[in-house]
């Protein structure tokens, strides 16, 4: 795959840094001058470029998950150059372009990692969870969990690509062959599931918060058969269905609106209590599971896909001191596609 880099681009190291700062949860994030960091052993120092916003950093902002690293940098999608590396980095060359994603480190050693499910790693270490992230001008990576930026995306069309693409893509996988694909809740990471799920020969089926017409519309547009509320049936039943939405009343609705055998998978990583529902909506061999974190090998996959697709996506970018409006607008489902911060 081609990469970009900009030759020429070296730059002179600043020592401080603008970052947008998460000193407790619940708190609005500060805007602050940090010193840059240095990158470790096997460790880059990346200039961010762009830095996508998930639903995730809103659940670690309102403190929905547990114990961040305090005070906390958040950001997970971070797509920026290489200015510098650290002893024994040596996979990325200055100047090279790299995506920075939610899986930050993994232990390498316990039984999941050994066993190619480093995503549910014993001892894993998040981006802008329990490292420093994105949301800042510049950041440090292990090396070894960057990924490289395929030419034909923009800094900013392909920070989203980073969480909303690479889960997306993992969930889709999880919904096993589903020839008619069911999406609850038509943000950042939907609206990519979907032009996956054409390109595959699936029907697509929409779900949006009720009479939101713009999300409906942009999902129709991206080859969508039908988009409506997501509390009402679908035109036909489906084989599977993925809720990325943070509401746990969508569960028994999405395992009604499946058929025989129909998977319910679960994209998010935090969730409202799910509702109890009769024990027929899960009969008949319905599954309901969640999707956690990635592998590298997921996002090996998706970045080799992406561009075949071509995946495209829908991006409203914000400057880095705006972080905490632009959290707001993703809170009140303002945002159309994804959004994106410029530092
Ligand atoms: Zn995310
Ligand atoms: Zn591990």
């Amino acid at each position: 795959m081609a990469t970009t880099a900009r030759p020429g681009r070296t730059e002179a190291i600043p020592r401080t840094m603008r970052a947008m700062v998460l000193h407790e949860p619940g708190r609005p994030l500060e805007l602050s001058e940090l010193p840059v960091p240095e990158p470790a052993a096997g460790e880059v120092l990346v200039r961010v470029r762009a830095c996508g916003l998930c639903r995730t950093d809103l659940h670690v902002v309102d403190g929905e998950l547990a114990d961040p690293k305090l005070p906390l940098v958040p950001g997970h999608q971070v797509v920026g150059d290489v200015v510098a590396a650290g002893p024994r980095a040596g996979r990325f060359a200055v100047g090279e372009r790299v995506g920075v994603p939610w899986l930050g480190r993994t232990c390498g050693e316990c039984r999941f990692c050994r066993s190619d499910r480093e995503n549910l790693c014993d001892r894993p270490r998040f981006t802008g969870y329990g490292i420093d992230g994105g949301f800042a001008e510049l950041t440090v990576a292990d090396e070894r969990f960057c990924f490289p930026i395929s030419a034909e995306y923009p800094d900013l069309n392909a920070a989203p690509l980073l969480c909303a693409g690479l889960i997306g893509y993992r969930s889709l996988r999880m919904a096993g062959d589903a020839e008619r694909l069911g999406l609850y809740g038509f943000g950042a990471a939907a609206h990519i599931v979907l032009q996956l799920a054409r390109h595959e020969g699936r029907h697509v089926f929409a779900f949006t918060r009720a009479g939101d017409e713009d999300a409906q519309s942009l999902a129709v547009g991206l080859g969508a058969e039908w988009a409506g509320d997501s509390q009402a049936p679908p035109p036909e039943p489906l084989d599977a269905a993925i809720v990325f939405a943070p509401v746990g009343e969508l569960v028994p609705a999405a395992l009604a609106a499946v058929e025989k055998g129909g998977i319910v998978v679960c994209g998010g990583i935090h969730m409202s209590d799910i509702p109890s529902f009769p024990y027929r909506l899960l009969w008949e061999e319905r599954v309901v599971r969640s999707v956690a974190n990635l592998t590298r090998r997921d996002g090996e996959e998706f970045f080799a896909l992406a561009p075949q697709v071509p995946v495209r996506t829908e991006v409203t970018s914000m400057p880095l001191a705006q972080a905490g409006e632009a959290l707001e607008r993703l809170r009140a489902g303002e945002v159309r596609g994804a959004l994106v911060l410029i530092p």
